[in-house]
């Protein structure tokens, strides 16, 4: 299990928070991996199968579009919204529809999730993948809505496994609206279900470990790891978040994926500034460009 914690980065005082959300993050992700274990199936028939018929229910969606409540909904609530190019609102709408009778919620303990809650997460989730297949989704069984706190994980805003998301409705009330701070609950949370998705670990190469792009994607995870340490150790801000710095005790870095994700599409040209090879292979990655995305306004 990832979990998300509240932001840490502030300039001078980041690293000594830093190392505090480290240590309780650390906790976490040995329970996890403890669990889990690295040798299990990570891929299984089942699974395939089920992302080949997510594929398929998306080719089948081509050309359906949101109802207008629907999209209203989204436009009301989500900062992002309004910088979604318009060739893009296409392939993200058919997503949504796939993701709404995809995947089941439950929440947690406000009662039946409303129609409003399951299309704020299915649009963020799905604008991960707007230029991906559905089938990055094919492990998600279930999505569970907590009102404010995580039972059994009371410092988390949000936690993922590869077959799991829970995220704190509260919080994500709170941030969903703010495009531009490079936090973002639940584009984390869904990238550490992509980043899973290839080979059962979170360790930020969401490639598989048979892809020509791999040892790239190793390489700079190492690098831009040792960087984002170096920066926040001598007390300076960054476009990516302190937690991105978490490292396993197995030597896993989960979190530099998944916070590098909120900063590409939330900072986007802050992040191409100051890391360009970030940008540059999440750029590859998810297949769209936010440095180039102007703010439209929605009437
Ligand atoms: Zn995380």
């Amino acid at each position: 299990m990832i979990a998300y914690t509240p932001s840490s980065e502030s300039g001078g005082a980041g690293l000594a928070i830093m190392l505090l959300l480290l240590v309780f993050a650390g906790l976490v992700f040995v329970v996890h991996l403890s669990k889990r274990g690295r040798t299990r199936t990570f891929d299984s028939r089942l699974n395939r199968k089920r992302g080949k018929r997510l594929d398929q229910m998306l080719a089948g969606r081509e050309g359906d579009r949101l109802s207008d409540w629907q999209r209203r909904v989204i436009a009301d609530n989500i900062g992002l919204y309004d910088w979604v190019p318009e060739e893009l609102r296409g392939p993200w709408e058919e997503r949504i529809l796939v993701f709404l009778e995809s995947f089941p919620f439950t929440d947690m303990e406000d009662g039946p999730v409303s129609e409003e809650k399951r299309l704020l997460v299915a649009a963020e989730a799905c604008l991960l993948i707007v230029r991906r297949r559905m089938s990055d989704y094919r492990h998600l069984q279930r999505i569970h809505l907590w009102k404010d706190k995580i039972t059994g994980m009371e410092n988390a805003l949000g936690t993922a496994t590869q077959f799991e998301v829970n995220l704190s409705w509260s919080y994500l009330k709170k941030s969903i609206g703010k495009a531009r701070d490079g936090h973002n609950l639940t584009l984390h949370e869904f990238a550490h279900l992509i980043d899973f998705a290839d080979d059962g670990i979170a360790q930020s190469i969401p490639v598989s470990p048979s892809s020509p792009a791999v040892k790239e994607w190793e390489a700079m995870v190492e690098e831009e790891h040792k960087r984002l340490m170096k920066v926040y150790g001598s007390g300076k801000n960054y476009s990516i978040r302190a937690y991105g710095g978490y490292e396993s005790i197995k030597g896993d870095k989960p979190e530099l994926f998944s916070c590098g994700t909120s900063a590409f599409f939330e900072r986007s040209a802050r992040l191409k500034r100051e890391c360009p090879k970030v940008y540059q292979a999440l750029n590859e990655f998810y297949g769209v460009d936010p440095a180039t995305w102007r703010q439209q306004k929605t009437d």
